[in-house]
């Protein structure tokens, strides 16, 4: 038997997915709370895969928060880059950075690798892996995998969203994904829909109601 949920703990310090994580999840009326609010600071990602990634985050926030746990792992895979950053998009250009200073830091690397790659050969994906467990211990966790196709760039465009979105090209739209609206971009994104799929796997579960 499934027991109804009422609030959860989002394994993510990105104050980005935080907020496109409320966004789409406090309209279900669930409580959604950050792993900082129970001290839980980044894990060290270790997994070679986003899912493994994922479930290391969720579990983490799980034991720490005693609470059901969402955890994302997400990044952008470049075709002319043979799929890199990938899994290190957070890190693409080091540790140190931080926020917008790391993003700043990141896309500038991005440019510069894509410095000699013609326009129609800059095609790109952002991917994004949910990972969600009843408990820290859960055997089953729900997982969803959504990806969102797009091409990078020659220069930034726009201002919302956060990460590679100015240098991300969304040809359907023609505008980056900085120059989508928030709600547009929750409705079309790897993660928006990868949520929107989990949310109908939780209501289907009875674990959140219709
Ligand atoms: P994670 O927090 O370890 O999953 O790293 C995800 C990284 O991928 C972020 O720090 C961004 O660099 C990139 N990324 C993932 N999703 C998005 C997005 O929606 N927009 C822009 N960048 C993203």
């Amino acid at each position: 038997m499934s027991v109804q949920i009422d609030n959860l703990v989002v394994a993510s310090g990105n104050r980005g997915k935080l907020a496109e994580f409320q966004q789409l999840l406090g309209p279900l009326g669930l409580r959604v709370q950050p792993q900082s609010d129970f001290g839980v600071t980044d894990v060290e990602e270790t997994g070679l895969t986003f899912v493994e990634n994922a479930i290391l985050k969720a579990r983490a926030a799980a034991r720490a928060s005693g609470l059901p746990a969402l955890a994302d792992d997400s990044g952008l895979a470049v075709d002319a880059l043979a799929g890199a950053p990938g899994i290190y998009s957070a890190r693409y250009a080091g540790e140190s950075n931080n926020g917008e200073s790391k993003d700043a830091a990141n896309n500038a690397k991005l440019l510069a690798a894509l410095k000699d790659v013609p326009e129609g050969e800059r095609t790109a994906r952002y991917w994004c892996v949910l990972v969600y467990l009843r408990h820290a211990d859960d055997p089953v966790p729900l997982i969803v995998q959504c990806d969102w196709k797009g091409d990078i760039l020659a220069y930034p465009r726009g201002n919302g969203g956060f990460g590679y979105d100015p240098l991300f090209w969304i040809p359907e739209c023609g505008m980056s994904v900085a120059e989508l609206s928030a709600e547009e971009k929750n409705r079309l994104s790897h993660r928006g829909r990868a949520l929107q799929s989990l949310i109908t796997q939780l209501k289907e579960s009875g674990q959140v109601s219709e």
